[in-house]
C-alpha cells in the first residue's frame, strides 16, 4: 500500500551528477507511485545563481533521459523545485534556506520535515551540518533527516574525523549514510530468503559450508571517473563498503529479526569478528591488479585514462581472502573479489557447501547462487541451474512475481528515509570496524611498490587470484 509522505528536500548540490542522475529520476518515480504527490518540495542549492524556471527545466531535462513522454507529468513534478544558489561557507545562505524552507513547508504543508542531502564533495559535509545545526534550520515538531554519499573518509581516521564534524551536528539515529548496494532488492531478499528457508538457514555455517564467495565484477573501465578513482582505488571503492555489507547480509545471525537495532547490532558483532591481518598475512591472503589494454589494444590501459597518473599503482581488480573469529564463521574463507574490466559484469554470491549437507538431504558440494544484479528475474542458481527449473527443496524465493517490478535502489532507500527505517542504511560502528580491517591491507599495499598493469582488459585478473584459492583446494565458481 502507498502512503503518501511529507518533507522538504534540500539537496546540497542540487546542479550535481547524482542529483542529476540519481535523486531526481527516483524522486519522480515516486512521484508518480504516490509516495510523493503534494505535500512535498525540493531546494536544490548549489553555487550558480540559477532561477526556480531554469533549475526546474534542468530536471526535466535529465527525467527525459530515462523516462518517455511524460513531458506534462514531469511539469507538473517540477512545480514542487525550487532553487537556492548558496555557498557552503556562507552563513547567511543559510538563513534564506530556512526561510525558504518555511515558506515551502506552508505552502506545501509538509508537516515541518526536513531531508538535508548530502549531494557534495565530503570535505563539504562537516561544514554543511554544523551550520545546519548553528542557522537553526532544524524544525522542532518534524524531523530533521542527513543524507550521506560514500565516500565515507578514505581510511579510518579520515572518517573518524567526518563523523565527529557531522555528529556534533546531528544524532546518530538521524543520520542516514548511503551504500545503495543495501537499497537492492536482491540484496534487501538475502536475510529474507534465509527466514523463509529453514534448511539453508540450518546449513549456512561452518558445518556446512566450504567457502563463500563475493564478486563485484564490471566489465567498463573508469571511464570519466580516472579523478575520483585515484583517491580510492577498489579496495576503497567496493570492498569496504559494499562487499562487506553484502558478507553481513548473508552472515550476520538472526535472518528474522525485524528491530533495525537489532540488525545493526548483530552485522557490527560480525565485522567485529573480522580475523585480524598481519602485513604478512596481506600478502598471501589479497591480491591486487590494474588493468593493462586488451589484447587488440582497443581498450586503454588504466594509465592512459584521463585524469589518471602515467606511473599510477592505484589498484583496479582486488581478490581475497576474509575470515572471521566466531562460532559460526570460523574456519570458512570468504573469498571477495571486484575488478575493472573484467569478461562481464556481474554481482553475486556463490556458497559452496561441503559434504556434510548430505546430513540434510541436500546433495554433497551443491553450490546456491545468490544473483544480486536484476539483469531478469533468474535470481537464485543451484548448481548452475536456474532454481525454478531445479527439482531440489532447498530453497524457494520470496515474492517472485514482484522482483520484475522491484524498485530501484535509491527510490527504496528514499522510501526508507522518509519512513525513519534504518535497517539499510550504514551505521558509524560498522564503519568502523571494516575501515580498521581495510586500513590493513592498505597500510601494507602502500608500503610496496607493485608491479603494474599486470591484468589485460577483458580478463579475470592477475593468475594470482586463481592461485589464492587453489592454495586452499578451492576454485573460483564464476570463471570465464
Ligand atoms: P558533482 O561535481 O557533479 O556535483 C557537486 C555539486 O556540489 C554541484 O552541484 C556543485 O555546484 C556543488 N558545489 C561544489 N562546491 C560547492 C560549494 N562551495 N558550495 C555549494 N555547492 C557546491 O558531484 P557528484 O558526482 O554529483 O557527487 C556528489 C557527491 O555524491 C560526492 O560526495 C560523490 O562522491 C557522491 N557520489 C556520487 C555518485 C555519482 O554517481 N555521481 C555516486 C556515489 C556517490
Amino acid at each position: 500500500m502507498v502512503t503518501e509522505k511529507s518533507a522538504i528536500f534540500i539537496i546540497f548540490g542540487g546542479s550535481g551528477d547524482l542529483a542529476h542522475r540519481k535523486l531526481y529520476p527516483s524522486l519522480f518515480r515516486l512521484y508518480k507511485s504516490g509516495f510523493l504527490k503534494d505535500h512535498f518540495a525540493v531546494i536544490g542549492t548549489a553555487r550558480r545563481p540559477w532561477s526556480d524556471d531554469y533549475f526546474r527545466e534542468t530536471v526535466i531535462t535529465s527525467l527525459k533521459d530515462y523516462f518517455d513522454d511524460e513531458e506534462e507529468v514531469m511539469k507538473e513534478f517540477s512545480k514542487h523545485f525550487f532553487y537556492q544558489s548558496h555557498d557552503v561557507n556562507d552563513s547567511e545562505h543559510y538563513i534564506a534556506l530556512k526561510n525558504l524552507a518555511a515558506k515551502l513547508d506552508d505552502q506545501f504543508k509538509a508537516g515541518h520535515n526536513r531531508v538535508y542531502y548530502m549531494a557534495i564533495a565530503p570535505r563539504f559535509f562537516g561544514t554543511v551540518a554544523e551550520h545546519i545545526n548553528s542557522e537553526g534550520l532544524k524544525t522542532a515538531d518534524g524531523y530533521n533527516r542527513l543524507v550521506i554519499e560514500k565516500p565515507f573518509g578514505r581510511d579510518l581516521d579520515s572518517a573518524c574525523e567526518l563523523n565527529g564534524n557531522i555528529s556534533k551536528a546531528f544524532p546518530e539515529d538521524d543520520i542516514y549514510r548511503i551504500d545503495h548496494y543495501l537499497g537492492k532488492k536482491m540484496v534487501q531478499d538475502i536475510p529474507v530468503i534465509r527466514a523463509q528457508n529453514d534448511k539453508f538457514e540450518e546449513a549456512l555455517n561452518n558445518k556446512y559450508v566450504s567457502n563463500i564467495q563475493v564478486t563485484l565484477a564490471e566489465s567498463i573501465g573508469v571511464e570519466d571517473r580516472g579523478g575520483y578513482y585515484e583517491t580510492a582505488g577498489v579496495l576503497r571503492d567496493m570492498v569496504q563498503n559494499h562487499i562487506m555489507q553484502i558478507i553481513g547480509a548473508i552472515a550476520s545471525i538472526d535472518p528474522k529479526a525485524k528491530d533495525a537495532k537489532v540488525i545493526h547490532k548483530n552485522k557490527c558483532d560480525l565485522f567485529g569478528s573480522l580475523k585480524d591481518l598481519t602485513p604478512e598475512q596481506v600478502d598471501t591472503n589479497f591480491v591486487r591488479g590494474q588493468y593493462d589494454t586488451d589484447n587488440l589494444d582497443d581498450e586503454k590501459a588504466y594509465r592512459q585514462e584521463d585524469n589518471v597518473a602515467e606511473d599510477s599503482n592505484i589498484e583496479t581488480f582486488t581478490a581475497g581472502k576474509i575470515e572471521f573469529e566466531n562460532d559460526r564463521w570460523s574456519g570458512v574463507p570468504f573469498y571477495i573479489r571486484s575488478g575493472k574490466r573484467m569478461p562481464d559484469k556481474s554481482s553475486r554470491i556463490d556458497i559452496v557447501f561441503n559434504d556434510n549437507v548430505t546430513d540434510l538431504g541436500i546433495k554433497a558440494n551443491t553450490v546456491v547462487t545468490l544473483l544480486i544484479e536484476r539483469t531478469n528475474d533468474h535470481s537464485i542458481l543451484i548448481n548452475g541451474i536456474d532454481y525454478k527449473e531445479s527439482a531440489q527443496d532447498f530453497i524457494k524465493f520470496p515474492e517472485e512475481k514482484d522482483f520484475v517490478g522491484a524498485r530501484e535502489a535509491y527510490e527504496s532507500l528514499i522510501i526508507d528515509i522518509l519512513s525513519g527505517n534504518r535497517v539499510n542504511f550504514t551505521l558509524w560502528d560498522e564503519l568502523r570496524s571494516t575501515w580498521t580491517y581495510i586500513d590493513a591491507i592498505r597500510e601494507r599495499w602502500d608500503s610496496q611498490t607493485p608491479d603494474f598493469p599486470n591484468y589485460v582488459s577483458g580478463t579475470m585478473g592477475p593468475d594470482a587470484a586463481e592461485m589464492l584459492l587453489e592454495r586452499n583446494g578451492d576454485s573460483w565458481v564464476w570463471d570465464d
